[in-house]
């Protein structure tokens, strides 16, 4: 029997992470993102105990998907691939590919049996009666995109993570292209502090500035993934004529971004250097590091100009300055809940060492003021909560018709979409 055509957000309605979202035109099936939950990091249990009620997305079903489509490469959004049934082909980015494919198997993920294809943004793919366009926006993530689907008559626009206050801040404002559709899925991660302004990532780079000239050896944590931490870092560093020191591993995740176009910083620029740390990541690294080898600093060469240099922490290096008893100033430039870790080593180090933390960080997910700006500027005629942990707040916070999702709980895509915050006469 042909269901009608449908969204089901099957994870992330209820909560932030693990987003998985089902678009059916009755024929055809697609999926947006495919993730694990937040807590699957810490939890250490196997993916297939993530799996949703989804039969035939499953590497031992009968596939009954014509595609999967992700948003970024961020663990919430793509985290349960591995179960995924490599008849199923995975649309992405290629910065978004390059780190599933390149760097995720170095931390044991492997997804070598599937079908990576790459999409761009502005293009749109087509399964029978549902096409998928890509969208670039700005997020944490390099190439973060959203997506619009048009099946059935209807346009849905699903955000995936964005914020218009990071480098790539005008791609967001460009999604205002996209207005007016009959359904608007969008995260609402910050909403739980809707009164929180978020720095731009220009504004943190200057604060960067100022903290890698106060004393001591500055020492920096955050995600090589991060590009757009990365750049501020790296131009934080070159505006008072230091240099940066990397590991190989940053070097590799850089090498991964190359593409996206040549202000892309990359381990031979000017005033970057590598610290050869020797770790696990290293190791699986294998003869790639060698390449790196002609920008190599030693530890010996750092301590003797400490003031010279800037340090992109890991654990190695952090510990073999402390050993050495070297006046370092250790900066959190990631999110704050690490700091919250029991277990995190770097706090642990802060705290045995008696050093204080400059914490320098400004989220990957937009504010309020810029998703109320955004709602205002899409007008979409149902805006449905995604990614969030407040979306019975959405009806109090936007001035368009809302409908909260349960996870699982099916919409179907009707002439006149149906609110449960307005009623459907409401919509223009
Ligand atoms: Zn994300």
């Amino acid at each position: 029997m042909q269901l009608p055509p449908q969204i089901v957000i099957h994870r992330a309605a209820e909560e932030i992470g693990g987003s998985c979202i089902e678009i059916s035109s009755g024929v055809n099936r697609i999926l947006l993102d495919f993730g694990l939950p937040l807590s699957a990091a810490k939890e250490k249990k196997a993916a297939h105990e993530y799996r949703l009620p989804l039969d035939g997305a499953y590497k031992d079903q009968t596939p009954q998907f014509d595609a999967v489509f992700l948003t970024h490469a961020h663990p919430d959004h793509y985290g349960l691939l591995a179960e995924l049934n490599p008849e199923i082909p995975v649309y992405a980015g290629r910065a978004t590919i390059n780190l599933l494919q390149n760097v995720a198997p170095l931390y044991g993920i492997s997804l070598s049996h599937l079908r990576f294809v790459t999409i761009s943004p502005g293009e749109t793919v087509k399964y029978g009666s549902i096409s998928v366009t890509a969208i670039a926006v700005d997020h944490s993530a390099p190439q973060a995109f959203a997506y619009q689907v048009e099946t059935a008559g209807k346009t849905i626009l699903y955000t995936g993570d964005l914020r218009a206050h990071g480098k790539c801040g005008y791609l967001t404002h460009g999604l205002a292209r996209y207005a007016e559709p009959d359904y608007m899925l969008m995260e609402g991660t910050t909403l739980s502090r809707p009164g929180k302004i978020s720095e731009t990532e220009s504004e943190l780079q200057l604060r960067l500035e100022k903290e890698f000239s106060a004393a001591g050896l500055p020492v920096i944590y955050f995600s090589s993934q991060n590009l757009d931490r990365f750049v501020s870092v790296y131009k934080a560093t070159r505006a008072l004529k230091k240099t940066l020191v990397i590991d190989p591993y940053t070097c590799y995740v850089l090498e991964q971004f190359r593409h996206l176009g040549r202000n892309i910083p990359q381990w031979n620029w000017r005033g970057i250097r590598v610290y050869f740390a020797p770790n696990s990541i290293t190791e699986k690294l294998e003869e790639r590091i060698f390449r790196y080898a002609g920008r190599k600093i030693s530890l010996k060469d750092i301590l003797l100009h400490p003031e010279q240099f800037v340090i992109k922490d890991n654990f190695s290096i952090r510990h073999s300055l402390l050993k050495r008893s070297a006046d370092i100033h250790l900066i959190h430039s990631s999110w704050e809940g690490y700091l919250k870790e029991e277990d995190n080593a770097f706090i642990q180090d802060a705290l045995t060492h008696n050093l204080p933390i400059s914490v320098i960080h400004t989220s990957g997910h937009g504010d309020y003021n810029t998703l109320r700006s955004l709602v205002n500027k899409l007008s979409p005629r149902l805006l449905i909560p995604v990614h969030t942990e407040c979306p019975g707040r959405y009806g109090e916070l936007f001035d368009v018709p809302v409908r909260v999702l349960k996870n699982g709980e099916v919409l179907f895509l009707q002439n006149q979409p149906q609110t449960e915050n307005r009623t459907a006469d409401s919509v223009a």
